[in-house]
């Protein structure tokens, strides 16, 4: 199962890109109202368009300073920063003639334009973005990029709406026009139905809004302003309703679980993925999971549970072992325990994180080292979700054996929570506090161990009664070449190892690759094989291979024979 899910918030803690804040200095908030116009589909060719518009009331910058700002690449992921056209802002002294500077080039960098002139008013921005599905080169990343299926379209905003340079708070409206797509079309996102006011905030809250429009399926069919929603386009090759009513239920559930105050609007988007099907990432109030044909429904649940669980576990401090570690921790441990989840399903989640882990040769990489190596190599990528979950379940067989059975991680995970709706500061310092005050000093020093890079070993009970600890065997993933090989656009092979299945796959320094698949997946997998599209002496063809090493020793969790569904839950 797909483990390639990251919030955007935790991203932009990883890569520090970040619009300027700062509080407003003007008497009144100023009013930012951004139209959607989705155009015609061509759907046998997946082409589309998303016209954008907006206007704000009050803008300013003096010549030469930047006006609007977009991503160029956010997640190895390309927005329409190259691609968008017509792109045309005015003043109430006409047009705003633009020049454009890029940030040095890197993992994550912004485009700006600058204003040519001084600006000071109501400024109104318009462009066309393109939409187009070919399989991006760059490889795999969260699906944020426009898409068009099933005659309308979806994509996050952090790739296609331009903001204003400068982080005023906007009081923001959304507003949709939809008579290109046809009768039918109706327009959601994380925000709700149609058209809706976001509010008072920063307008960088357009950058984590998942948008969709056209002739969308919803469960449940009938869309009410509280709540649960999910929506989709398109026919999916598996029962998507099905699905949908149980992510309904499991919402119901969790939403007791972390204490949800009300029943604000939520959203659940599926979408059409060619490159990294199964993956999935958490959004405002929503989030966004993927499937290709070859999705099983089954699988599908616990991503749907990991980005569900993000809603709740958001958190101001560095790192992504908290964020993704409780997030993988908990994807089937709580459907299990609602009862939405079979034991054997619970315990297949529990070795697949145990195996990827146990046989991650660099699983011993401390913590501070992960940020800039992330994009580098899965090997460093999958470390915050494995480590973290098996943290996590350290913590809380420790806890549980100090209270008597009394306690649980769940106390923790539930106060950080609360502080944090209560708007205090939940970050690393909150966190290890909580466990000093449950576990003492151990507390402190089990940290301090996992930020170190110390492997993390849940004790034989720690997933409770029904299962207990063994060693088994798992193969080490190994791409046979350097796998800083496949960063960028273009993948060029090199520091192949002799003697690697690679190699004797036939593939050699210098090949340039493409392939469509998500490396954190493949790596999971110990059976599946990696075909790499490869261009050598201007010819292509596929190289494929079984991409594992040596054979280690993993610890692995089995059934305990004897002991009853009911009496699993830990
Ligand atoms: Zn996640």
């Amino acid at each position: 199962m797909s483990l390639f899910v990251l919030s955007r918030r935790s991203l932009a803690a990883l890569v520090a890109w970040t619009v300027l804040g700062g509080a407003s200095v003007w008497a009144e908030t100023p009013s930012l109202t951004v139209t959607l116009r989705p155009g015609a589909v061509d759907v046998a060719r997946g082409l589309g368009r998303m016209d954008v518009q907006w206007v704000a009331s009050d803008l300013k910058a003096k010549a030469g300073e930047p006006l609007l700002t977009l991503p160029v690449v956010i997640a190895n992921t390309d927005t329409i920063a190259d691609t968008l056209t017509g792109l045309v802002v005015t003043d109430s002294r006409g047009v705003v003639p633009l020049t454009v500077r890029d940030d040095p080039a890197a993992l994550v960098y912004s485009r700006h334009w600058l204003a040519a002139r001084d600006v000071d008013g109501e400024v109104t921005v318009r462009y066309r973005a393109p939409i187009d599905n070919t399989p991006p080169r760059r490889g795999s990343g969260p699906p944020y990029s426009l898409r068009t299926e099933g005659g309308g379209v979806s994509g996050v905003g952090n790739t296609f709406i331009l903001l204003p340079e400068v982080g005023t708070d906007y009081r923001v409206a959304l507003r949709w026009d939809l008579a290109g797509l046809g009768e039918g079309a109706r327009a959601t996102s994380s925000y709700g139905e149609g058209d809706v006011d976001l509010g008072q905030g920063a307008a960088d809250r357009l950058s984590s809004t998942v948008f969709m429009a056209g002739p969308m399926h919803r469960e449940p069919e009938t869309v009410g302003d509280a709540g649960f929603s999910a929506a989709w386009l398109g026919e999916t090759p598996f029962e998507a309703r099905p699905l949908m009513v149980w992510t309904h239920r499991l919402h119901g559930w969790m939403s007791r679980f972390f204490a949800e105050p009300g029943d604000p609007p939520y959203r659940v988007f599926m979408r059409f993925n060619p490159i990294n099907a199964g993956g999935g990432v958490a959004l405002t109030r929503s989030f966004l999971v993927t499937y290709n044909a070859q999705t099983n429904p089954e699988d599908l649940k616990t991503t749907l549970s990991h980005e569900m669980i993000h809603t709740w576990t958001q958190w101001d401090g560095r790192g992504q072992w908290y964020g993704e570690g409780v997030a993988v921790y908990y994807q089937a441990l709580l459907p299990f325990r609602a009862g939405l989840m079979s034991a054997d399903a619970y315990l297949a989640d529990i070795n697949d994180t145990a195996r990827r882990y146990y046989s991650n040769p660099l699983n011993g990489t401390p913590d501070d080292q992960i940020a800039a190596r992330f994009w580098d190599d899965s090997r460093i990528r999958v470390l915050p979700y494995d480590r973290g979950a098996l943290y996590f379940a350290t913590v809380n067989g420790m806890i549980r054996r100090a209270s008597d059975g009394a306690r649980s991680v769940d106390d923790l995970i539930a106060e950080m929570n609360r502080r944090r709706r209560a708007g205090e500061t939940v970050d690393e310092a909150a966190w290890v506090a909580l466990l000093v005050g449950e576990l003492g000093e151990a507390g402190r020093d089990l940290h301090t161990a996992m930020k170190a890079g110390a492997l993390m070993t849940p004790e034989p009970g720690d997933f409770g009664p029904c299962f207990t600890r063994e060693v088994g065997k798992a193969r080490r993933f190994e791409l046979g070449f350097d796998p800083r090989s496949l960063v960028g656009d273009v993948k060029t092979i090199r520091g192949l190892i002799p003697g690697s299945a690679a190699d004797q796959a036939g593939l050699r320094n210098g090949d340039v690759v493409t392939y469509a698949v998500a490396m954190d997946a493949v790596q999971g997998d110990q059976t599946r094989r990696l075909t790499l599209q490869t261009t050598r002496d201007g010819r292509t063809f596929p190289v494929t291979y079984l991409p594992r090493g040596e054979e280690v020793d993993v610890y692995q969790w089995r059934r305990v024979q004897g002991v009853a569904d009911a009496a699993c839950k830990p």
